[in-house]
């Protein structure tokens, strides 16, 4: 097949949504590049965006609708999901069902859901996953704003002299966000200063980084403007004629906003304090951004407005390089946002007012409308469990990993009497709970729109055709509307109409009343839809200093720094979850890119060395972390990079891949009182090792490790070039594992005397298979054996673990696009006396395409410095 023109198209992950330049160059293969020309990446990607070819393959692909085990043609499926939803309103009413949906979808899809179950069934139990991500941005935005505007645009990334990033680690989770400050730096020395508890790598090149205790957000935002207000800096001819001052709001902001009080309360050096105080002060063109370390607190609202309030008084909005700025996770969390896919809102950025209600019933010829919120994520999931919901739709997400408390998630599932489950993965954690499966459309076959962090339609274009009976989510969705009744309302025939139709609804008796307003796409035709470049539907927000709310002006909101809990008898650590680099969600898509799985190769719990040694535990020992709600197991990672008392643990893990690892078990399903975003970043925890008698590896080639995982303690498996690598960890008998080897001739090394195993299996000549199992030793790298997988013929040394005379060990791959590990690096830094990124680009190719490692890169030079000052100072 010759190489097809690239269709430009948009990332799927995350909220940064970059352009993406993708070529057919296979039945399921594809060309991947950075898309020069949308404005939001100029060309450039991330580590995820630019393995995005090595995701498109069918392996796990649900292909067929299905009946709990038996497959089933799209009608009967459709029939049933129909008849079931109705039997259940007609019995229980409105309220007993429910849509649980996802920021992955398209505006198009979450458009036909919201309308359906808000305007049709008459519920507003439709939430998003993105509740869980950004949902206390949105409250804070219509509290101070009236409407959830997102206050800036990538524009003011170029524009900035100072960049405050709190709570977010930029550099791992919005990778192109991170390079367009980098360069801004670069080009114009603006500064950076993080704010977060970890020192993550966005911390790495930062000018400051305040390791604040966790939950403290509030205390730094309302002393730093109570610094801005005695320093002169609060901007009174704007707040005069732009912003609603709260009485008391002044006395409010002064208590206990002293420099010493507030280095207390967030555990800061106060001359550190000082120092943020002091940039902010002298660069009017602040760009705040944050993300979830904000967003998913119990008090997540308040942090996003103590953070609004320090730009409104001092006059930092609306004007170049000046903003709050909410960076959204998801790559459509906007797109839902604009839709109403959320509870709490009913559609194009309106709420239940009765008026509002009567309005979109009326555009929507609806028979029945919801006309009060409906459940927000943590409550939904609840009702399901006590039964008040029986009939629940889950689109394109994974609950039963992602939900806090995600152990009663699944038991609630187990015991809903209907679930449907919208995916592209056949078998997720979820989906084992569904009676029915419907097969939906992935990524390079979608045809819609989405929407960015700074309010940038793009659209997503496909370049593969829909793979067995997959089928778009609008689609799906329209199908059982039709075969509910509603045929003429959901009479679409492609995206499209469902566009045209949701730039209608907009404009719809707007009058200049919402933001958010898209009219001028009301009758876009086909082509034009087709060709549709990205754009922006707010140019620059308030630049006029009116606001979106009935006398025009945005109000300053008083909230005060609640007392942070000290840690609870019995559970002694804090647990904070997030991401890690080069994995996405709970890795569906991009744990099957090779490259990208190696970034991390297990579910790693870091804690701070001090902490560690208290507990007995040691790098890569096994430690079960257990909070009220349940246990998980992890690999151990000790790391100055965090505070005493707190660890860290990432949310990607799921069954499918391990056997511990799931992080959405632990966390209370507590959340915040406005947003209802749980508190995913502070939950009460202890850690305790686990004993271990035999670790060991598992390397198989081609998809024969698809199935499941081996039956013993500790077991995780990555997709790695040519198959599939397992670590394994366990007590007692060790020969379980053993079932998991493929048929073939095998080769056997066991020293009963040592405790070790070594097996290889050869089948059609070349290497299926190969386990390594130590009780007292130490395990060989895993590199040369997996590229054994690919290898033409079978070497003489396989049962040494590595090729004649050589020690291949790169370590833990840092650069994925050049598959460049951390020893070799740091080797590299050291042999070669290398100072800088720059030189060792030139010397290993490290950080020079997509350039996602190279703040690692950095901490490494930095580690290596440090060691070379100990030494010196030694000598
Ligand atoms: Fe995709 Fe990376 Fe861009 Fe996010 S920053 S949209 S993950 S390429």
């Amino acid at each position: 097949m010759t190489e097809a023109v690239p269709v430009r198209t948009t990332c799927p992950y995350c909220g940064v949504g970059c352009g993406v330049l993708a070529a057919r160059t296979g039945d399921r293969t594809v060309a991947i590049a950075g898309d020069p020309d949308h404005p939001a990446n100029r060309g450039r990607l991330c580590s995820k965006g630019t393995q995005l070819g090595e995701t498109v393959g069918l392996s796990g692909r649900l292909l067929h609708p299905m009946i709990g085990e038996k497959r089933a043609g799209w009608d009967k499926a459709l029939d049933l999901v129909a008849r079931r939803f109705q039997e259940t309103i007609a019995r229980h009413g409105p309220d007993s069902v429910a849509f649980y949906v996802s920021g992955q979808l398209l505006t198009e899809d979450y458009y036909v859901a919201n309308k359906l179950m808000k305007g049709f069934i008459g519920s507003a139990n439709i939430d998003t996953n993105s509740r869980l991500c950004m949902s206390s941005a949105v409250a804070g935005h219509v509290r101070a704003f009236g409407e959830d505007i997102v206050s800036a645009s990538y524009d003011d990334l170029d524009e900035a002299d100072l960049f405050v990033l709190v709570g977010s680690n930029t550099a791992w989770c919005h990778p192109i966000v991170y390079q367009r400050i980098q360069a801004t730096r670069a080009a114009r020395g603006a500064r950076l200063v993080v704010i977060d508890p970890r020192r993550t790598e966005t911390c790495e090149d930062a000018d400051l980084h305040l390791p604040i205790r966790p939950g403290s957000d509030v205390a730094l935002m309302n002393g730093l403007l109570f610094h801005c207000l005695r320093a002169g800096l609060v901007d009174e001819a704007f707040l005069d004629a732009s912003v609603s001052v709260p009485q008391g709001f002044w006395d409010m902001i002064g208590q206990g906003s002293d420099l010493w009080s507030v280095a207390k309360t967030c555990d800061v050096a106060p001359e550190q304090l000082l120092r943020f105080y002091d940039l902010f002060a002298a660069n009017p063109r602040t760009l705040t951004l944050f993300s979830q370390g904000i967003n998913q607190a119990l008090r997540g609202t308040d942090q996003v407005n103590a953070i609004v309030n320090v730009h409104l008084a001092t006059g930092r909005i609306g004007k170049p390089g000046a903003a709050p700025f909410s960076i959204t996770g998801q790559p459509n969390a906007m797109g839902g946002r604009e839709v109403g896919g959320l509870a709490s809102t009913l559609a194009a950025h309106m709420d239940f007012a009765p008026d509002t209600v009567a309005r979109v019933g009326r555009f929507w010829s609806a028979p029945r409308m919801a006309n009060r919120p409906g459940l927000k994520a943590v409550d939904m999931f609840r009702a399901v469990g006590e039964g008040r919901i029986k009939a629940i739709w889950i689109m394109a997400t994974n609950p039963a990993v992602s939900m806090p408390d995600a152990g009663r998630v699944r038991e609630a599932l187990a015991a809903c009497p209907f679930v449907v489950v919208s995916d592209v993965v056949a078998d997720t954690d979820s989906a084992r709970f569904a009676h029915v499966r419907l097969p939906a459309a992935a990524w390079g076959e979608k045809d819609g729109t989405v929407t960015n962090s700074e309010r940038r339609i793009s659209r997503q274009r496909p370049m593969l055709p829909l793979p067995g009976e997959a089928r778009p989510d609008w689609w799906i969705m329209a199908e059982v509307a039709r075969r509910m009744g509603w045929a003429s309302a959901f009479n679409y025939e492609r995206p499209a109409d469902i566009y045209r139709e949701h730039a209608r609804l907009s404009a719809y008796e707007n009058r200049g009343t919402r933001l958010f307003d898209i009219a001028r796409h009301a009758a876009i035709g086909n082509p034009a839809y087709a060709g549709m470049e990205p754009w922006r539907w707010l140019e620059r927000p308030f630049a006029d200093g009116r606001f979106p709310t009935p006398d025009g002006k945005a109000r300053l909101v008083s909230v005060v720094q609640a007392v942070i809990a000290e840690p609870l008898r019995g559970w002694p650590l804090t647990l904070n979850t997030g991401r890690y680099r080069d994995q996405w969600h709970t890795m569906t898509r991009t744990g099957l890119s090779p490259k990208l799985a190696r970034h991390r190769e297990e579910p790693l719990v870091e804690i701070n060395p001090y902490d560690a040694e208290r507990l007995g535990l040691d790098d890569g020992d096994i430690a079960r972390v257990a909070t009220p709600q349940g246990e998980s197991l992890f690999r151990v990672a000790t790391s100055e990079a965090q505070r005493r008392g707190e660890v860290f643990a990432p949310i990607h893990w799921t069954d499918r891949q391990s056997t511990g690892g799931r992080a959405g078990l632990l966390p209370r399903p507590l959340t915040d009182p406005h947003s209802g975003q749980p508190g995913f970043k502070s939950t009460p925890a202890r850690l305790e090792k686990v004993a271990i008698e035999w670790r060991a590896f598992l390397i198989l080639r081609g998809e024969a490790g698809i199935g499941g995982l081996p039956d013993c303690l500790w077991a995780t498996r990555i997709t790695v070039t040519g198959g599939s690598l397992y670590e394994l960890a366990g007590i007692g008998e060790d020969k379980t594992i053993d079932a998991f080897l493929p048929a073939g001739d095998r080769i056997e090394a066991v020293d009963p005397a040592r405790g070790t195993r070594r097996i290889a299996v050869i089948r059609d000549d070349r290497l299926a298979a190969v386990l390594f199992l130590t009780r007292t030793g130490e395990l060989p790298s895993r590199d040369w054996l997996i590229a054994q997988l690919e290898a033409p013929q079978v070497a003489p040394t396989l049962l040494a673990g590595r090729a004649p005379g050589v020690a291949l060990d790169r370590g833990a791959i840092v650069c994925s696009c050049f598959d460049v590990g951390m020893k070799t690096i740091v080797a590299a830094i050291a042999e070669r006396q290398l100072v800088d990124v720059a030189a060792i680009g030139q010397a290993l190719g490290a950080g020079t395409n997509c350039g996602s490692c190279r703040p690692a890169l950095a901490r490494l030079l930095a580690d290596a410095a440090c060691s070379r000052e100990k030494i010196h100072a030694a000598e």
